[in-house]
């Protein structure tokens, strides 16, 4: 059975994308994330080129990791320095890695433009650098620049490049897909070229995503026999970003039979993408392929009464392999059926017939006739289900709040003050918050109240306000609906508002996220 490691460069090229920027602190965490999935090699940076991966590779040093190996990342000797005088081959080997990946220039244009030598004196780079680094390494990759752009210009010479990595000691060579802007045919036609030159010889491949065909070509790669994938987790990289492992490594467990991580380590890929994603403060994005919270979210009602009875109808895998879950939308257009899946979802047993099926689905066509919408407030919809069913608790109840919002001065801010009174128990509690805006105000002098009888709720936070103005017939009396998405350490969850005025909307949104939060607590 064809063997596939996987080569994860987050660390590396991932760095490289927009907006995407970690500390050591945060690399050397998701290293141990991605050793605790499974991956074989990580990346974790280019010692020479800059001064915070010198800092990853000698914190990393200090952890003790099960799966992975780290590798460093260079390019080949400058052509003014021998291998033994350049500073950049000379910080590889001080990031002390058992493996080490160098770059060296396939594309005669980039030979010429980029590094601006001879083509001969390009050859010599890479076996020198190779070799200079061989004795001094564990395990010595080698990847091939702009291989597939170079082989279509001048396909002797990008094959004479691969043949001088070998003669330096490489012991993989990775074609690289540099600008993304490769077909899956000439991939496979190009790897077909280079395995009748090199039959024996292990490669690998490297692409990046600028045609939306990173996840493509890397697969198509590993159909011709490719033994190591290299990508990011997310696909985050330069530009429109590399391949991401994410889709690929499921496509090669699930699909095309090839084991290259253990079925419990996959089931951490949906965590292991938000938190690479969290670390960032990157948007996740709810549309990603097999992780993504849309990947197996189902809307139209025939399919989910097609789903309920078989979930292949709709479903290219089970979603729990790759740690995520089915998810069933709730809107207007979906009948009973719905209801009867969502609670499954969230463990209430109700069936079609069920006179509280019944009531969920009357209270909700009324709901979303006033401008509800529960597709992101999952926790709103449970606890209207318990309600329905007599289940529901309450926590406290509110006697009164008042909200003012004072501006005393033309160029400063205003000042929001809440005061609120709420009864626990028999006991009567009466506090008064600041806040950055009346609804921040609310939001603390209601916990501050709270807190003291439910200490719980000092682990959530609100992670996310959204306002919507819902179309009306004249613009004052339209309704506004709050939808507020709330976290603590391992969930997160959304509560929704909906009314004319936006200091009730976002009271209606705040309480449900509150009682959400300790019914969590106390299941
Ligand atoms: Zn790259």
């Amino acid at each position: 059975m064809q063997k596939v490691k996987i080569y994860d460069t987050t660390l590396r090229d991932g760095t490289q994308a927009e907006d995407f920027s970690i500390s050591v602190e945060d690399k050397v965490r998701i290293a141990m994330k991605l050793d605790d999935l499974g991956i074989h090699y990580i990346e974790g940076g280019w010692p020479g080129s800059n001064p915070r991966d010198v800092g990853f590779f000698k914190e990393i040093q200090h952890y003790h990791l099960k799966n992975a190996q780290i590798a460093a990342f260079g390019a080949t000797c400058h052509p003014t320095k021998t291998p033994e005088t350049d500073h950049n081959l000379k910080a590889m080997l001080t990031a002390k890695t058992p493996v080490a990946t160098i770059f060296g220039k396939s594309w005669t244009v980039h030979v010429r433009d980029a590094l601006r030598t001879t083509l001969d004196r390009n050859l010599q780079l890479i076996k020198a650098s190779l070799a200079y680094l061989r004795p001094q390494v564990k395990t010595l990759f080698y990847d091939a620049e702009h291989f597939f752009d170079g082989f279509r210009d001048d396909p002797e010479y990008a094959l004479i490049t691969l043949e001088k990595a070998l003669e330096g000691g490489a012991e993989c060579l990775i074609l690289c897909d540099t600008n993304g802007g490769n077909l899956p045919r000439t991939i496979q036609e190009i790897i077909s070229a280079v395995k009748e030159r090199f039959p024996t010889v292990p490669f690998g491949i490297h692409v990046h995503n600028d045609s939306d065909l990173a996840v493509a070509n890397s697969l198509v790669a590993v159909e011709m026999g490719a033994v190591q994938v290299q990508g990011t987790i997310n696909g985050i990289g330069e530009r429109c970003g590399n391949a991401d492992l994410v889709s690929i490594v499921p496509n090669l467990c699930l699909k095309m039979g090839i084991p290259c991580m253990a079925p419990e380590n996959l089931v951490k890929l949906r965590t292991v993408s938000r938190f690479v994603l969290e670390l960032a403060n990157v948007p996740s994005n709810k549309y990603q392929p097999f992780v993504g919270r849309s990947a197996f979210a189902h809307k139209g009602g025939v399919h989910i009464s097609a789903v309920e009875r078989n979930p292949r109808t709709y479903e290219h895998i089970d979603p729990v392999l790759v740690g995520n879950r089915r998810r069933v939308l709730v809107s207007d257009l979906s009948g009973r059926a719905t209801i009867k899946l969502k609670a499954q979802d969230y463990g209430l047993p109700i069936s079609k017939k069920d006179p509280v099926a019944m009531q969920v689905l009357e209270e909700l066509k009324d709901l979303e006739h006033q401008g509800f919408q529960f597709e992101a407030a999952e926790a709103s919809f449970e606890l209207l289900i318990n309600k329905a069913m007599g289940k529901s608790k309450r926590y406290f109840e509110l006697v009164s709040f008042r909200v003012i919002d004072q501006k005393l001065c033309e160029d400063r801010a205003p000042v929001a003050e809440a005061t609120i009174r709420v009864k626990v128990g028999g006991h009567i509690e009466h506090t008064a918050a600041l806040g950055n805006g009346p609804v921040n105000a609310l939001d603390n002098a209601l916990r501050k109240a709270l807190e003291k009888f439910y200490p719980e709720l000092k682990e959530m936070e609100l992670s996310d306000y959204k306002v919507r103005v819902l179309p009306g017939r004249d613009g004052t009396a339209a309704r506004v609906r709050v939808l507020i998405e709330s976290r603590d350490d391992n969930d997160h969850w959304g509560t929704v508002g909906v009314s004319h005025d936006i200091i009730e909307a976002s009271w209606q949104a705040l309480v449900d996220s509150i009682n959400y939060k300790m019914y969590k607590a106390e299941k």
